[in-house]
């Protein structure tokens, strides 16, 4: 059963369920009204019926006067003598039914009673009142009036008409109303519905405008922002996947090009009139890009350790000045062979960190400077700044243009592929580095001039 008809039922049912209560209790207080009404109205009519037959005197007129008094008052009269015999039965009775008498008990109960004695059985048809006469003129001694019930409840057919008159009337009004009430209320509902529905189908795009300032409008706003949050995320799923599926590609790329050059060079090792010079020169290519394959392992697993392992930095106190030093003593052969000055100054800093990581990103950093450089000074220095250490290393080698620098710390990007792969890039050194200091809760920087130099800079919390 759909929402509508459940609310519309239950509404027609309540409505109904009470009408009826409403209406049967109005007729039964009507009617006990009316029964209350009879009785104190057959008290008063006994006293002057008796009156008026204790004046009548037995003569011809006697049944005619009798027969009035039954039908003015609207009552059956019956009398009986000091016997207690029947002796007028007046108006249904034309003939006397033989020795018919006054019960004993209703006799006696009559004699001691002061005034009228009404019987009420409630479950005779008839209400009936006794009286004790004291005559003159004619035998009667013992008044009996009593009317039907169903005469006194008369009133009540024309009310109880009106009422279900009423009844049926408002049943109608109750449908149409009920009806009209539960589309209101079901429509709202059943449009959340189907749009929940088409929402849960895919269609993101799906709006809801019910236009009410009810809960019905808070939650259609609700499904409104579910679906934009959906279709957000949609988005953000889809870009994953695309970078996703672009990082396979780079990394695919990337082991093919040395792959390439390696099974190259084993050919030509392969060559008998090759001399033992060539034969060196290409065993040295070969081994380079087994070095170059094996660097870009170890900086992929590097990354994929930071990005799901939040232990993988151990914090601990150290000098970054100390590691400072050390780089630069690792790095001073590569450099003066390029015959670049390599540079280490500052002050001891005590930082908390994790010193092999942060080792790791001077590394990447100089490394760089040094393969991006082909003349001047690199210069590694760590200082105070707000509180803080901040780490630089800068050089006056090639620079980076603009427009490079807003993705230059993405995986696999290069301002010059060629370039950086001959020179034994793996395109990862600065996704490395980026990922090393967020884990940190740190950024790296950068400012370049092409043609004059970079600098890149970080800070550390003073320890
Ligand atoms: P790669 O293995 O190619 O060095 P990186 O992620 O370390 O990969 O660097 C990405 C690119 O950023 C490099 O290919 C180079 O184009 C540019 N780059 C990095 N450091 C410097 C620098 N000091 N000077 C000029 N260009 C740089």
């Amino acid at each position: 059963m759909s929402i509508r008809a459940k609310l519309a039922w239950t509404f027609i049912l309540l409505l109904i369920f009470g009408i009826t209560a409403i209406s049967s209790y109005s007729i039964l207080f009507i009617r006990n009204y009316l029964l209350t009404e009879g009785e104190q109205q057959i008290i008063n009519d006994t006293e002057w019926l008796a009156i008026t037959i204790q004046n009548l005197r037995i003569d011809e007129d006697f049944e005619t006067n009798l027969n009035e008094a039954a039908r003015t008052s609207g009552y059956r009269l019956a009398i009986y003598d000091e016997n207690g015999l029947l002796f007028a039965d007046v108006p249904y009775y034309q003939e006397l039914q033989a020795n018919e008498t006054i019960d004993e008990n209703i006799a006696s109960l009559v004699r001691n009673t002061q005034g009228s004695l009404l019987l009420n059985d409630a479950a005779g048809e008839r209400l009936t009142s006794y009286v004790g006469l004291e005559t003159i003129h004619n035998p009667a001694k013992y008044l009996q009036v009593s009317i039907s019930k169903e005469q006194i409840y008369e009133p009540i057919k024309t009310i109880r008409w009106i009422i279900y008159t009423g009844m049926f009337i408002s049943i109608g009004l109750v449908l149409i109303v009920s009806i009209t009430f539960s589309r209101y209320i079901s429509k709202p509902i059943l449009q959340l519905e189907s749009a929940a529905r088409e929402i849960a189908g895919g269609n993101t795009s799906k709006s809801l405008n019910l236009d009410r300032n009810d809960e019905f409008g808070t939650l259609a706003e609700s499904l409104n922002r579910m679906a934009e949050k959906l279709r957000a995320d949609n988005i953000e799923l889809k870009k994953l996947y695309q970078k996703q599926a672009q990082f396979f590609a780079d990394i695919t790329h990337e082991i093919r090009n040395p792959l390439h050059t390696i099974a190259g060079s084993i050919e030509m090792m392969q060559l008998s009139e090759l001399n033992e010079d060539q034969r060196k020169k290409y065993l040295l290519t070969a081994e380079r890009q087994t070095h170059r394959i094996n660097r870009l392992f170890k900086d992929l697993v590097t990354l994929q350790r930071y990005d799901s392992d939040d232990q993988f930095i151990q914090k601990k106190r150290f000098d970054v000045n100390q590691a400072i030093q050390m780089i630069a003593e690792l790095y001073e052969s590569e450099a003066s062979e390029k015959g670049l000055k390599l540079e280490a100054s500052g002050h001891s800093f005590d930082v908390e960190a994790d010193p092999d990581k942060i080792e790791q990103v001077l590394e990447n950093l100089v490394s760089n400077a040094i393969k991006f450089t082909n003349s001047g000074t690199i210069k590694m220095s760590a200082k105070e700044e707000n509180g803080e250490i901040l780490v630089e290393v800068q050089d006056t080698g090639i620079g980076i243009s603009e427009d490079h620098l807003e993705r230059l710390f993405d995986r696999f990007y290069r301002t010059d592929k060629a370039r950086s792969r001959d020179k034994g890039g793996t395109g990862l050194g600065l996704s490395v580095v980026k990922s090393i200091l967020n884990a940190h809760s740190s950024e790296i920087h950068v400012e370049s001039t092409p043609g004059d130099g970079s600098k890149f800079w970080f800070t550390l919390p003073k320890a």
